[in-house]
């Protein structure tokens, strides 16, 4: 793996293993950004001169912590609390919280890597960060998942701050939690800061379009890069892998835009409403009642087929959107995928396709986004979260979905800009990873060596 980088980056990249063992999802974002930094190899020797690569590789600061907390029975709980602030060049660390029992250093430390680059690629001034807890919310009471947000907070609010570092939602963490945890910081500083978290609940300081804004975000850049190849979504087929946050919105918004989304997921399965699926009875399912996709089948009778053994990638479609969880994608559901004939892969979840997948949609063909690009709507839209709570603002949904989509244009217009103007045109990988790095490299060297 490591001849493939340029020799240039073969000795950052051993230190990078060697200081970081065993950290697989860690090294794969690494390695990834690395490949893409080729073109650039022995130009701006200032970065070299500098250790930029380096000291982007090392977290400024790593948080790891207890969580005590007592379930409705009496019984104590024991779990682990992490935020990585991992670089702050352009603005306070900024990235979210994940609560789900896979969450440990490697994985908080690949989502905080990549979120440097995609913040970088906003254009809005935020930072790189992520952070979360190995806490299953699955199965808990209301009372329990208070009590826990609560204790995670005791910890957590001495290395927050709306000038700091500013979490937000992640797997696991949507507005119910981060209502928990906005209660419990506000309790302990005696602050309204509404700034030091984002994905608030609309009366509370919330913007209009943040739960939206990922998903939403994800397929106006599919539909970019569509429109740049000449198509569009108009009757296109999609595939849609998870079913919560990320994976019901691009749903949504795809449907808006004409297209028809006939299969998506949660980890018991996959469903396939050859229909087209209903958003409606879908929301119900997983937003109010927090239940399981065969209660979907179960609800549309034998029209739907609930499927646990195979693959989500193996349901023919034209446009793929991978938005649960890392590394869902991989090569034999790339394969699949090309089989049938896939035109666009674009990634809402972060780092959902194997590196090896990857490759071979490239290779194919496929129009492939990388989620630093295609699901950087999110972190925008809590940046113009940021923006109305510090001018004590709050603007309508459609003025918020106006800037998401804008925003959506420019990353994807500067991503192809990028691939253009270093030789490999089309190559959104490159462009992100690239674009990305050079913004935060620049205002590294203009601070010096801090
Ligand atoms: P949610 O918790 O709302 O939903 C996650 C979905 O993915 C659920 O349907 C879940 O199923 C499924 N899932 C999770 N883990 C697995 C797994 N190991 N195997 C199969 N399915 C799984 O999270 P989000 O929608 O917020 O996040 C989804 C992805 O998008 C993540 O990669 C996240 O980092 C990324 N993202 C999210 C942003 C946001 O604004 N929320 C912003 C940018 C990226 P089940 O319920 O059965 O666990």
């Amino acid at each position: 793996m490591i001849e493939e980088l340029h020799p240039a980056f073969q000795t950052e990249f051993e230190q990078v293993l060697a200081r970081n063992p065993g950290e697989r999802e860690f090294h794969q974002a690494v390695f990834e950004v690395m490949l893409s930094l080729t073109p650039i190899a022995g130009t701006h020797p200032e970065y070299a001169s500098w250790s930029i690569l380096q000291r982007v590789c090392e977290p400024e600061r790593q948080i790891i912590f207890r969580v005590p907390w007592v379930d409705d029975q009496g019984t104590v709980h024991i779990n682990r609390g992490f935020r990585v602030e991992f670089n702050s060049a352009i603005g306070p660390y900024k990235g979210g919280l994940r609560f789900h029992p896979s969450v440990n250093l490697s994985i908080v430390k690949f989502l905080g890597f990549e979120q440097i680059f995609k913040n970088a690629l906003t254009g809005l001034p935020i930072g790189g960060g992520k952070g979360g807890s190995d806490f299953d919310p699955k199965g808990r009471s209301d009372l329990e998942i208070m009590r826990f947000c609560q204790s995670f907070m005791t910890e957590l609010y001495r290395h927050i701050g709306e000038y700091t570092d500013v979490p937000a939602g992640d797997i696991g963490v949507g507005g119910r939690e981060l209502g928990y945890l906005f209660g419990q910081y506000k309790r302990i500083t005696n602050r309204y800061e509404s700034a030091v978290l984002t994905g608030k609940g609309l009366p509370w300081g919330g913007s209009q379009v943040r739960t939206e804004a990922t998903g939403y975000g994800t397929v106006f850049f599919a539909d970019e890069m569509l429109k740049a190849n000449g198509r569009s979504l108009e009757g296109k087929r999609a595939v849609v892998s998870g079913s919560g946050n990320v994976a019901i919105y691009a749903v949504e918004k795809i449907h808006q835009l004409g297209g028809k989304v006939i299969a998506c997921s949660d980890s018991g399965g996959y469903i396939v409403d050859e229909a087209g699926l209903d958003l409606d009875l879908l929301k119900e399912i997983k937003e109010v009642r927090r239940g399981r996709l065969t209660e979907y089948a179960e609800a549309r009778g034998g029209a739907v087929r609930h499927i646990t053994d195979g693959s989500i990638w193996d349901v023919p479609c034209e446009v793929a959107l991978p938005c649960a969880t890392q590394n869902e994608l991989p090569e034999a559901g790339a394969k699949a995928l090309i089989a049938n004939g896939v035109e666009l892969v674009a990634e809402g979840a972060n780092m959902p396709t194997t590196p090896d997948a990857a490759k071979l949609l490239v290779q194919a063909g496929v129009l492939y986004a990388p989620g630093k690009a295609s699901n950087a709507g999110g972190v925008a839209t809590s940046a113009l979260e940021m923006q109305q709570n510090a001018s004590r603002d709050s603007w309508s949904f459609e003025k918020t979905e106006a800037r998401l989509q804008h925003i959506m244009e420019t990353i994807h217009h500067d991503c192809m800009e990028t691939a253009d103007k270093y030789g490999d045109p089309g190559n959104y990988v490159m462009g992100a990873n690239l674009g990305g790095y050079l913004r935060v490299a620049d205002a590294m060297v203009a601070m010096g060596v801090i």
